[in-house]
């Protein structure tokens, strides 16, 4: 679905549009320009072949990837996605946002990014097991705690996480929590890693909004996906007074001028797994959720959602990208020009990885922190890397994107250059 939207809308791939925002700072590099060229390669890419046997006796064949963008700041921290559509271009792509959300954040990461090419709904659980532990044993070459730490993204989720751990700790003969983060919580999980996201989005969302003059109690919210991230942003911003009026999904766009009742909702997603029939809002056709009047928008869903046709009509003030590579970079000139404040996913959406940071942290010490704990420092952690990012718009007299990216590059150039190049 994600590689497809790209393919109709400007048909421009993933990997395309990162290289386009990377064109986008490197005016703003200085004498750091110089050293550009290596956000344009992947450090390492390796695609494996992974055979399966299938529940009716046959032997399937699956393809994997993990890449490796960028090592210069430390292990690579990313995800690994199961969907039909991924291949080379969309991991890489991945991977390189992850580099840039790392450094953005500043925590001690590179970035990559791993995936498959399968629809893990059509699998069964021995099928789904069999193959993520192949793709495991594939790729244990080149991941572990100190290289690439794994975790989930669309299509995985903490089982197979503790899959991932436990293929990896038998070949190793020793149980090695810290190889993936995103686990279960009896095994070496961090509290409060599920919500991370959304609760990032939500404030690194109410910091801007406080700059942007933007006043949440009482706005108008329209969400485009209600899952892990969509959901936990909208009870945030619901409690914070916002009104919901429209919420998208992939059945269905709801729409309440007075507002949806999402406790009400949710009740009816865990029955339904999907929002379509609900009955405390209106239908809406797919279209019509970019002409809504909002205040704010959060994209929670899926990449290429903002177009240029889309960022002409938008009518709202601040989106906040829960989703990875929402906006298109020809898109996001227009918001620019229109006056439309975005809080880029690099920050926006980092919640997640910031978390999974502390899972790691606390893996390799075997000492665990409260909910509280955890909340607090990602709170800190967010806030000041959101202000900083806000200065140096300022200084920069840039979008929030640009100033995220100039953060990041600077780090990640800044480490390539110290460490120069081996050999001499
Ligand atoms: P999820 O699978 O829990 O939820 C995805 C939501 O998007 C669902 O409500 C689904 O119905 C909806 N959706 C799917 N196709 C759609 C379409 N065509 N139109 C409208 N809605 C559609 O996924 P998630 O974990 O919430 O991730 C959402 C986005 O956030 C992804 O881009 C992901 O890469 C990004 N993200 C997630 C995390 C995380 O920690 N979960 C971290 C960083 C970034």
């Amino acid at each position: 679905m994600n590689k497809l939207s790209y393919a109709l809308d400007t048909n421009i791939s993933a990997w395309t549009t990162y290289l386009r925002q990377i064109d986008r700072v490197v005016p703003y590099l200085g004498d750091l320009a110089r050293w550009a060229d290596t956000l344009r390669h992947p450090k390492r890419a390796l695609i494996v072949d992974i055979p399966v046997h299938m529940d009716d006796g046959k032997i399937h064949h699956f393809e994997g990837y993990r890449v490796q963008h960028n090592l210069s700041r430390g292990p690579g921290k990313g995800g690994i996605r199961y969907h039909p559509n991924v291949d080379l271009n969309e991991v890489m792509a991945l991977s390189a946002w992850m580099t840039i959300k790392c450094a953005a954040m500043n925590l001690p990461f590179g970035g990559a990014k791993g995936g498959i090419r399968v629809d893990p709904f059509l699998l069964s659980e021995g099928e789904l097991e069999r193959l993520t532990r192949r793709y495991t044993s594939e790729i244990s070459i080149i991941i572990g705690p100190q290289k690439d730490i794994p975790a989930p993204d669309v299509g995985t989720n903490s089982k197979i996480m503790a899959w991932i751990m436990d293929t990896y700790s038998m070949k190793q003969g020793a149980t090695v929590t810290s190889i993936v983060t995103g686990k279960p919580i009896h095994l070496g999980g961090s509290l409060g890693r599920e919500k991370a996201t959304g609760r990032g989005v939500f404030i690194t969302g109410r910091e801007v909004a406080k700059r942007a003059g933007v006043k949440i109690q009482g706005s108008r919210l329209a969400v485009q996906g209600f899952g892990n991230v969509g959901n936990e942003a909208t009870r945030l911003f619901v409690e914070a007074g916002a009104s919901v009026i429209a919420i998208q999904d992939h059945s269905s766009t709801l729409f309440n001028e007075r507002g949806i009742d999402v406790v009400a909702l949710n009740d009816w997603q865990d029955k339904h797994r999907k929002i379509i029939g609900f009955k405390g809002a209106k239908q809406i056709d797919r279209d019509e959720f970019w002409d809504i009047h909002m205040d704010i928008l959060i994209p929670a869903a899926l990449e290429g959602q903002i177009t240029l046709e889309r960022a002409k009509k938008l009518n709202c003030k601040l989106i906040l990208e829960g989703a990875n590579g929402p906006t298109y970079p020809e898109a996001d000139d227009i918001l620019c020009q229109r006056d439309i404040t975005v809080v880029p996913d690099v920050i926006c959406n980092a919640g997640g990885v910031t978390v999974s940071y502390f899972e790691w942290v606390q893996d390799m010490a075997s000492f665990f922190w409260s909910e509280d704990e955890i909340n607090l420092r990602m709170d800190k952690i967010m806030i000041e890397a959101m202000l900083h990012i806000w200065n140096k718009a300022q200084e920069n007299n840039c979008s929030l994107r640009t100033a995220a990216y100039i953060v990041a590059c600077e780090r990640i150039l800044m480490a390539r250059k110290d460490r120069g190049i081996y050999p001499g």
